[in-house]
This record gives structure tokens, sequence and C-alpha cells, in this order.
């Protein structure tokens, strides 16, 4: 920006100063003629004067008369190209010439854009762009074939020339001629030095340059302010991301912009979360980690003080015991493992399915199909009350074989949990943008205070007579792993005989999954097929 301002004002410059010496030109033109016109009409003789020419010795006074209020330095030579007056020497013709300089510029108190200036005018001197006027010479004394436009006055031609000194400074010259019925008896020459013109492109200097200035001062201003409430933000978040990345671990405060209303503040607060989430996540894994150690150690205790002990036995009855503890130990290990595998993948694998439109009501109905072609003789009857729409409208969008997953984990539960020849009921629903599933049973329900706990990973709390081994206290974790996963809530709670808890028994326990369900469109993908996914619990 500063330097199209600075390309701006120079292009501006040099053609304003063309226009200057042109006017100036123009008006020393029409000077000359004037002065010219009274010469021919005041100093003029018919009869051929001392000096040979027609130029009367009124002459002289008349040029330097002239000269002064113009501020100019006139010039009058004869036909014949001699001297005859200068405005500025004030001898005759014939004895020594004195010529004055020209009046030096008037310098003015030199400020401090001046030396910026000068630097200014330094670096204009360095373009190629220079003046190509011919030099200002004259002999002395100076004949009219000094000056070219002298020549052309001497011949009737008024003529403007532009010369550079030996100072470098510019030099106007307008020449014309004096004439007595169309005889052309000399040439007024007049001449002017280019201060006026320099003075007046010095000020347009002066100026372009405090523009210059301010658009200088208003950039830094800018950068400035660009850098401290952009760059140094944005430079603050990329270190502390960095030092994140080289783990320098929770030390590492992301710093905090959400105040602000822009896309710095969102940058923060959206690394701010990234990295809580990556926290929370490294601490699930830790907590795995540690709670699969721990649930590990128990069976190996029990197995490795069995096998320590079967070696020392002779009693081939309690060894029988202590082998069939090992086995049950090893089933448990077998168990646990597998439960640990599925669960450690269930994240990486929730985040990498596509979700498609899932017909809720074709899972649980295919489920109670299964059920009862399997149930074992006095194990409990199953009973599915989809709600009367479940046809056309309990669609959820998600992973079918996770879902399935789900159920299936709850209806071996609530088998589990079921007294003999049981009744367990299965409804599904639509709750407005909701479907809702439940599966009930008859069973001993869950206890008040562990309503929560039992989600937990590992909480196992099974009757005294159970087969141990069997249940690794997983199955609701990941069951309610995956239903977060699909924007849904599951939770249980147990269904007494009367309306409120506190009057009533305990006739069972509930478990609700609830679903957001798939909209209309993503129904229509998915038209009439349901299937039943393969992973189970
Ligand atoms: P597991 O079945 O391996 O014990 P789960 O996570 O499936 O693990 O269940 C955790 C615990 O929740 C069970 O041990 C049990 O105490 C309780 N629970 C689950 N389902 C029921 C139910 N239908 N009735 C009563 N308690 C239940």
């Amino acid at each position: 920006m500063t330097l199209a301002a600075l390309a701006g004002g120079l292009l501006y410059l040099d053609r304003y100063r063309e226009s200057l010496i042109g006017s100036e030109l123009w008006s020393l033109t029409v000077q000359a003629q004037i002065v010219a016109e009274a010469l021919g009409e005041a100093a003029v003789t018919s009869d051929v004067g001392e000096g040979g020419d027609y130029l009367t010795a009124m002459a002289r006074p008349l040029v330097r008369r002239l000269a002064g209020p113009l501020g100019l330095r006139v010039r009058l030579f004869a036909a014949n190209g001699d001297l005859i007056a200068d405005s500025l020497s004030s001898s005759v013709i014939g004895g020594p010439v004195t010529v004055q300089p020209l009046a030096p510029p008037a310098t003015s108190a030199r400020g401090p854009l001046d030396l910026l200036l000068d630097f200014y005018e330094w670096a204009i001197e360095l373009m190629p762009n220079k003046d190509s006027y011919p030099p200002y010479s004259e002999s002395s004394p100076p004949v009219a074939g000094d000056f070219e436009e002298a020549i052309y006055a001497l011949r009737g031609e008024p003529r403007a020339e532009v010369h550079i000194n030996a100072r470098d400074d510019l030099v106007l010259s307008a020449a014309a001629p004096v004439s007595r019925y169309k005889q052309v008896l000399g040439a007024v020459v007049v001449t002017k030095d280019g201060y006026d013109i320099e003075d007046s492109l010095r000020r347009v200097r002066l100026d372009i340059l405090q523009v210059l200035a301010i658009v200088m001062a208003m950039s830094v201003m800018v950068s400035l302010y660009l850098a401290g409430t952009i760059a140094r933000p944005v430079r603050r978040l990329a270190a502390a991301a960095k030092r994140v990345g080289h783990g320098q671990g929770r030390k590492v405060a992301i710093p905090d912009f959400s105040r602000r209303s822009d896309e710095i503040g969102d940058l923060s607060a959206a690394l701010r979360e990234m990295t809580d989430a990556l926290w929370t996540r490294m601490d699930a894994i830790e907590r795995f980690a540690a709670d699969v150690a721990h649930e590990i150690k128990n069976p190996l205790t029990s197995l490795r003080s069995a096998v320590e002990t079967v070696a020392r036995i002779e009693d081939a009855d309690q060894r029988r015991k202590l082998m069939a503890i090992i086995m049950d130990d090893v089933k448990r290990l077998d168990r646990l493992i597998s439960d640990i595998s599925d669960a450690s993948r269930l994240d990486a694998e929730l985040s990498r399915a596509e979700s498609e439109p899932v017909d809720l009501a074709g899972i649980l109905a295919a489920l109670a199909d299964i059920h009862a072609a399997t149930v074992n003789d006095g194990g409990p009857r199953l009973i599915y009350e989809p709600a009367v729409d479940a046809a056309s409208d309990l669609f959820v969008e998600g992973i079918e074989s996770r879902l399935v997953q789900v159920f299936r984990n709850l209806l071996g539960n609530a088998v589990s949990f079921s007294p003999p020849n049981g009744e367990i009921r299965l409804r599904v629903w639509r709750d407005g943008r909701w479907i809702k599933a439940t599966v009930e049973d008859q069973g001993p329900g869950i206890p008040e205070d562990k309503r929560k706990a039992i989600f937990d990973r590992f909480y196992t709390e099974r009757p005294k007579g159970e087969k141990f081994g069997t249940h690794s206290g997983l199955g609701l974790s990941i069951s309610r792993q995956i239903v977060e996963a699909h924007r849904g809530r599951i939770w249980a709670e147990n269904i007494y005989d009367a309306p409120t808890a506190d009057c009533g028994a305990v006739r069972g326990a509930r478990f609700t999954v609830e679903l957001p369900a798939a909209t209309k469109a993503q129904i229509g993908k998915a038209a009439g097929k349901p299937t039943l996914g393969g992973a189970g619990d």
C-alpha cells in the first residue's frame, strides 16, 4: 500500500513538473513578446544608430526598467547577434560586463521532514528518467548564437527553451524578435531560473511525503493491531498445542480466548475442548487398563493357589474338586478376555461403522422368535408387545449388529433372573421423537442403590447358586456405551405391585432403552430389510 502510494506520487509529480514547465515557458514567451513589442515601439529609430543598428541608447535603460518588475533577466541582442543590453549588468556596451549571479533559492528552516525529503529527492535522482534538456552555457560577453531560441527570434520566430545549468538547475528561457515594420532589428531573451518550479515541486513532494508518512504510520498501526489480536494469540495457541503434542501432559494450559467472539475465540474453545476430550479418553483408557488388570488378577490368584494345592494333594476326590475350580477360573478368564477385547474394540468400531436406518420392531420380533425356538422347559415365556404402528414407524438410525447386541444382553439378563415359568415382556413404541423399548422380567429386581452401579464396568452381582465365571460384568456397560454412541439413554428400574415404590413389593426389573427416531427420509432408504447382526453378548 505504501509502495503504491509512493509510485502514484512519483507518477503524479512527473506530470505535474511537465505541466509547470509548460505553463512557465508559455508565460515567459508572452513576457518576452511584451518586452520586445515595448522595445520595438520605444527604442527604435529609423536611422542607423552609433552601434550600427537601429536600436537607440534608450534600449538599455528600458531593458532594465522592464526587467525589474517582471523579476526576470532580460537581454537584448542586436540583429548581428551582439549583446546590446542585459538587465543584470550595469555596464554599457564596450565596457566591462558584470554579470550578477541569479538569486539563490530562499532557504527556509529545515524541519524533520526535510531529511526525508532529501532522501526522497536522492531516490528520484537515482531513477532512470532523467531530464534531457540542453545545457545552459554562454560565452563572455554572450552573443545571440549562445541561445538557440535567440537565433530563432532573430529570424522572426518567438521561441522558448528549457536548459540545465552547471548546478543541474533548470533555466527557462524565451526569446522574441524586436521588429519594426516587419523588419527584425534584434532579439529579446528573457531567462528565469527554475526555482519557482522546484519550490512548488518541493511543496508537492512534502505533501506526498506527509501522506506517505500517514499511510506508513497507519500500516504500522494496523500491523501492530493484527499482530496483537491475531498473530500473537494464534502463536500462543500453536505453541500450547505443540507442547501438548510433545507430551508435556496436563501441565499445558491452552490459552483461553473464548471471551472473544471471533474465530480465534472459537479456535481456542475448540482446542480446549479437544484437549479435554483427549484427557477424558486417556483417563478412560487408563481406568479401563486398571480395571482389566484388577479383574484378571482375581481368577489368576485363585488359579495359582488351586494349581499349587493340586500338586500337593493326594486325595483323588479333592483333586477333582480343585480341577473343577481350575476349569472355572480358566473359563472365567476366557470369558473376561473375550468381553474385554469386545469392549476395547467397541469405541473404534462404533466410530468407524456406517450407521443406517434400523427397524427396532423387526429386531425385537426376531429376538422373540429366536427365544421361542430355543427356550428350555420351565424357562421364561417371552411376550412381545409392539405398538400398533410398529411396522411403519419404529426405525432408528444406527448400527444394527450393535443394537441387537444390546437387546440380546438385556434379554439374556432377564432370562437369567426370571423365576421358572416366569414372563418376560418386550415392548417397543414411539414417544415423540424417541423410540422406546423395554425389557421387563419377574425376577428379584435391582437394589435401589445399585440402579446406576449395575452399568459400571465389571459390576456383577449374581445369585449364589449361579455358575461361577459365566458373567464378566461387562454386558450392561457395553450396552450403555452402544446406546450412548447412538445418542440414546438406557436405565434400569424396578416394577412394583403398587403405584409407588415405598408401599409395594418388587415384582421384577425393567430396562428401558431410548433412541432417537430415524427421520422419514432415513427410513425410506431402509425399506424392508430387518436382519439380525451377528454380534452377541
Ligand atoms: P453380568 O450379566 O455379566 O453380571 P451385566 O453388566 O449384564 O453383567 O449386569 C450387571 C449386573 O446387573 C448383574 O450382575 C446383576 O446384578 C444386575 N442385573 C442385570 N440385569 C438384571 C435383571 N434383569 N434383574 C436383576 N438384576 C440385573
